[in-house]
């Protein structure tokens, strides 16, 4: 049985459809009951479309700003 912490791991291939029955109905028995690991799954699917179509919205000021001082390593 799966558990949100395999999710992860298994998500891309699942996504892609490239993992063998067993493994694919797994996680749909997981996704069927762990409402977390199904907005994780949703939310990767809507990120990989838009990344798939060019369409990523730019980030508010605010956002980049903090992703910018993020990405700085310390001096
Ligand atoms: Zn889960």
């Amino acid at each position: 049985m799966l558990r949100c912490r395999d999710i992860p791991d298994l998500a891309t291939d699942y996504l892609e459809g490239s993992q063998p029955w067993f493994r694919r109905a797994g996680m749909m028995f997981h996704l069927a009951y762990c409402s977390a690991c199904r907005a994780y799954m949703d939310q990767l699917a809507k990120t990989r479309r838009l990344l798939a179509n060019g369409r990523l919205p730019a980030p508010d000021p605010e956002t980049e700003r903090r992703l910018v001082m993020a990405a700085k390593l310390p001096d």
